[in-house]
């Protein structure tokens, strides 16, 4: 199989052609560092993301709160945090990185508030 992927380990964005099995990477051409080989591979066989959501907040001037995932996690359970964040309401002031759901679905990574807000 083939892939092509855009490396996003550095501003270069060195485009990539992936060849690959069901196990293993077989080849990868256009990456001008070999981070871009070990970035194909988990890509192709275990992608991850930063989940960005909002959560309700009151007693603010804003009625959501953006916040995101401390590191990256499985891209697969993207939608199931971003719905776990829908149930959420937090109470005005809170600050930048503070967490709003420890471990989310337990990834082992904390959802915390990307913004400091303050009490209305
Ligand atoms: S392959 Fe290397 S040089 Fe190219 S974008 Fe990835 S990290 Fe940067």
């Amino acid at each position: 199989m083939k892939k092509e992927l855009i490396c996003i380990n550095c501003p270069m964005g060195c485009s990539l052609e992936v060849t690959y099995d069901a196990e293993k990477i077989i080849e990868v051409k256009g990456n001008d560092c070999a981070r871009g080989k070990d970035y194909a591979a988990k890509e192709i066989f275990h992608p991850e993301r930063i989940v960005t959501t909002t959560v309700c907040v009151k007693g603010a001037p804003i009625v959501v709160l953006p916040v995101k995932t401390e590191k990256s996690v499985p891209k697969g359970l993207a939608f199931k945090i971003v719905q776990a964040a829908s149930k959420i309401t937090v109470n005005a002031p809170v600050k930048a990185g503070d967490v709003i759901i420890r471990n989310v679905l337990g990834t082992g990574v904390n959802l915390i508030a990307s913004r400091t807000v303050e009490r209305d």
